[in-house]
């Protein structure tokens, strides 16, 4: 378990001092903050238990609805604690009905300004997808992807993982008992909204190893968030030494981004590729923990209009899976302002997954959600580009000299 670090009352970007927020702590967290006002150690596994329930199942926004606990306690985790949630500064509905959200996460003092992230809900006839994101922009630097041209990074806590899935379900008003802001109920017959989440967000999951190990422990818990590790995906770049341990440790649903099939093209459009070669990656995929026919690894393939997206190209990708247990998943590549790249056409799409179709593969073609409001997969930057200049005029005044600003605006 990562610590949980029991953070002290700090400025928030209005200069209000903000109690530490309880919402996305693991059970270790929750245990001490109970610690820190008193409650003894032989009474803290029950409390937890119940903070737990009402926290994560029941999504409760004030600790006064904490019926089971009595009055005392409750005011006493009130007055050091709080149950918020990071602030939506904005919220996007597409015209398919994918929202975006962008979160401000809580400033926790002076040296932390309280960094961006985006998150995005996707429904769809048989579930509902949540894509999260694990760090604020990303170090590895994909050609093909808007969030790979952000400079600023940092992982996010897992507090701050677990919170995006907890403001989806505020949002959409996924608890039990609740109505959505729209009105719209939860599902009745025991459904949720969201069914399932993704991990294809912004950043590297496998570079936040221990926060999103964290997080998925607190999201898959069956007494709480009750989300299970079959539903859950994480989608990495190729952090070859840590596959094995994903598999080890969060017993997830894993997807791999290949997008090419000789390794000079890889390393060019994931340069991640140098370090850890097609090769050496799919023997990581092979030995991946749990692998069967049941539970298969999902291949990422970006088409790329006369770069990758050959015939040959196809029937390598095919050969190079041959034994592997694998769905192949072809995303259109989704354009942004200033990418060198375009998608490739639709004939084109469409010919490739027929030979990888005719191989005995699942090849569905995935269909561009949220366009519109810049929500598909490589295009969560645009807002946090925004903090990024604005961090980055800070950090100058910092270094002349100047008093640090806190997430000023
Ligand atoms: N860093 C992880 C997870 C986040 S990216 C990873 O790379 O796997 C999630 C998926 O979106 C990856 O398969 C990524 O290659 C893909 N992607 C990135 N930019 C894209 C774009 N502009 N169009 C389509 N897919 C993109
Ligand atoms: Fe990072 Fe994934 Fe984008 Fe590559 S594709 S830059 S690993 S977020």
């Amino acid at each position: 378990m990562t610590e949980t670090v029991s953070e002290m009352a700090a400025p928030a970007a209005d200069g209000v001092l903000r109690r530490p927020s309880l919402v996305g702590r693991t059970r270790a967290g929750l245990g001490d903050a109970l610690a820190e006002i008193g409650v003894p150690e032989k009474e803290r596994r029950m409390r937890v238990g119940q903070l737990w329930n009402w926290i994560y199942h029941y999504g409760v926004r004030e600790f006064d609805a904490m019926t089971t606990i009595g009055k005392g306690l409750r005011a006493q985790l009130a007055e050091r604690f709080s149950l918020d949630l990071p602030e939506v500064t904005a919220e996007q509905v597409s015209t398919d009905g994918t929202r975006k959200w962008l979160l401000r996460m809580p400033s926790t003092g002076p040296h932390d300004r309280g960094a961006e992230i985006e998150c995005v809900y996707i429904p769809e006839v048989d579930r509902g997808t949540l894509c999260v994101s694990s760090q604020v922009g990303c170090t590895l630097t994909c050609t093909f992807c808007h969030t790979g041209t952000q400079r600023l990074v940092r992982n996010l806590k897992t507090e701050e993982i677990v919170a995006q899935l907890m403001v989806a379900r505020e949002r959409l008003g996924d608890f039990p008992n609740r109505k959505a802001p729209d009105g719209a109920f939860v599902p009745n017959d025991g459904g949720r909204f969201v069914s399932n989440i993704v991990f294809m967000g912004m950043g590297e999951p496998l570079y936040n190893f221990d926060g999103v190990r964290d997080a998925i422990d607190v999201i898959s818990d069956d007494q709480g968030l009750s989300l299970g590790r079959r539903r859950i995906t994480v989608s990495t770049s190729g952090v070859v030494p840590q596959i094995g341990p994903l598999g080890e440790e969060m017993g997830t649903m894993l997807a791999i981004s290949l997008h090419a099939v000789r390794d000079d093209l890889r390393t060019e459009l994931v340069p991640l590729n140098k370090k850890y070669p097609i090769k050496d990656l799919l023997e990581a995929c092979r030995n991946y923990p749990g692998l069967s026919n049941a539970k298969r690894i999902t291949f990422e393939y970006v088409m790329l209009k006369g770069v990758n997206d050959s015939d040959a190209e196809a029937r390598e990708l095919v050969r190079l899976l041959k034994g592997i247990p694998a769905k192949i998943n072809l995303i259109p590549f989704n354009p942004w302002p200033g990418t060198r790249y375009e998608c490739s056409d639709w004939d084109r799409i469409e010919r490739f997954s027929e030979i990888v179709f005719r191989a005995g593969y699942a090849s569905p073609v995935r269909t561009p959600r949220g366009r519109d409001i810049l929500a598909a997969c490589g295009q969560l930057k645009s807002e946090t580009e925004k903090l990024s200049a604005r961090a980055r005029l800070m950090l100058e005044q910092d270094e002349a000299g100047a008093t640090p600003a806190v997430a000023a605006e």
